[in-house]
Parts: structure tokens; sequence; C-alpha cells
């Protein structure tokens, strides 16, 4: 099983189970049409087509495949390749959306099969192709899903980098009452970590005093990215976290009621 969390799950009858045999890396497809129109072309029998993935222009996601699974949507690179479908019309450029909404994609995905990040135009390659860089084998879809999606990729890929790449060392400036401990819980570091990352005070904790500078060290932060429908109380109870616990992780956000599509909320 290989279902990606957050993604709306609609699977479809239209893949080979078990079939998937590697992962190369994800290929990129539009949809010339709708993510409902999609949604029912590849739950009908008839169609013989399908795909992992379909991203909406605002950022829904569905998955139609398990990873796990051969989804029907580029032929002779099906066994090795995942497939995202993208709703709209080849000539145009993702939303920034549902370019956000690839990114968790290919974040998520990599994280379960380490394929490199970069973008390939080589059914040999690895990373993130397109569908008609496969040519007649995969279809003779070149156009498939044309030139402002594939030249995205490298937008795609930073936001999938930075969804992956924990934050570097911030800097905190002293309050009248802080503490260490308390400084240390505000920023979810141990205080061992907090102590590491500020070596001076490790003799004499307890004395810090307002104005001092103190780094605050990465911690294992868990980002993702919203998509459309998202709430924060939903966000947080897919990740076993109240929405008093989100909030507190999330101190950029200024309304808990308006989270917007691209938005990038830490869950861990
Ligand atoms: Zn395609």
């Amino acid at each position: 099983m290989a279902i990606m969390p957050g993604a709306t799950v609609r699977l479809v009858p239209n893949c080979t189970k078990g079939g998937q045999e590697s992962v190369q890396g994800v290929i990129l497809h539009i949809m010339q049409g709708t993510l409902d129109g999609s949604d029912s072309w590849f739950r009908n029998p008839i169609s013989q087509a399908s795909a992992h993935f379909g991203v909406g222009k605002t950022g829904t996601i569905y998955q139609w495949v398990d990873t796990q699974d051969r989804a029907w949507a580029q032929a002779a690179g099906n066994r090795t390749w995942l497939s995202v479908e993208h709703e709209g019309y080849a000539g145009t450029a993702l939303t920034a959306a549902q370019l956000a909404a690839t990114a968790k994609i290919i974040a998520w995905a990599q994280g379960l099969y380490k394929f490199p990040l970069q973008s390939t135009d080589s059914v040999t390659g690895k990373g993130i192709g397109w569908h008609g860089m496969g040519g007649a084998a995969w279809g003779g879809h070149t156009g498939c899903p044309g030139d402002p999606i594939t030249a995205q990729r490298p937008a795609i890929i930073a936001a999938a980098k930075d969804i992956l790449t924990p934050p570097t060392n911030s800097s905190y400036t002293v309050k009248k009452g802080d503490t260490l401990s308390s400084v240390a819980q505000d920023h979810g570091v141990t205080l061992a970590a907090l102590l590491a990352a500020n070596p001076s005070y490790k003799s004499h904790p307890d004395d810090i005093k307002p104005g001092d500078k103190l780094a605050i060290p990465p911690t294992a932060a868990v980002w993702v990215v919203v998509t459309k429908g998202d709430t924060l109380s939903g966000i947080g109870a897919t990740h076993h976290l109240t929405l008093a616990q989100i909030v507190g992780l999330n101190p950029q956000i200024k309304d808990p009621d308006t989270i917007n599509p691209g938005d990038r909320v830490r869950v861990a």
C-alpha cells in the first residue's frame, strides 16, 4: 500500500495490481480536460487509461492508483514511472496551486522511492520527466503535457526540495521572563539541542537575560503544502494534532480560519 496522506483517494479499476516494478521518477501529463472528466474516464473500463495522481487547477489531489500498482498512463513507460495528470490543456502552464500540489506529490514519492530531484528528458533517466519524451513507445503523445509545463519542472523541483529540507538555524532574541527551557519548548526543540547550539550557556543555563541572542537549531520539522479544501483543523487531524497544537507550531499564520492553497503548514 502506498497512498499519499492528504490525497483524495479515488481508486479506479484501470490498473495492473502489484505491477509497479520500480520507480525511476514521475511523469507529468496534461488531461486535455477537467479533473472530474478524467475521474470518470479512468473509472470506465472501456478507456483502458489511468494515472496514479490527478491535480486540479485549484490544487486538489486525487490518487487514482496505489503506487504499488501500475497505472495505464504512458504505455511502455508504465512499469517504471509514476504518473501525474494535470487539469487543463496543452500550451497552458500549471496554476500556482497546481504547481504546489504536484511538488507535494513529488516530495512524498521521493521520500518513498529515492529518485533524484532533477529534470530528465530520457526514458532511461531518473527524476521528473514528461509524457512526450517516450515517443512512439509511450503512445506518441509528443505534445503532452506541453512546453509551458515541462518548463515549470525547475520550479516544481525547487518547491519539492523546500518541502523536504528542514529550516536552518534561526535566531531568537531573549525576552523578559524567558528561560532556556521555555525558549526550547516554544521552538519545538529539546533543551539539550538548544544548549548544543548555544554552548556558551552550558555552564550557566539559568543565566539568560533580555536582549541575548540565541541560535535556534533546525528541528525535524515536517511541512505540508495546503491544497484546495484544506482547513487547519483538518490538516491537524490528519497529523494527530489539535487545532491549538497546529496553531502553536505555525506562528506565521495570522488567521487560523484563512489558509490558502500553496501555503506551507508545519505539522511536526
Ligand atoms: Zn500524457
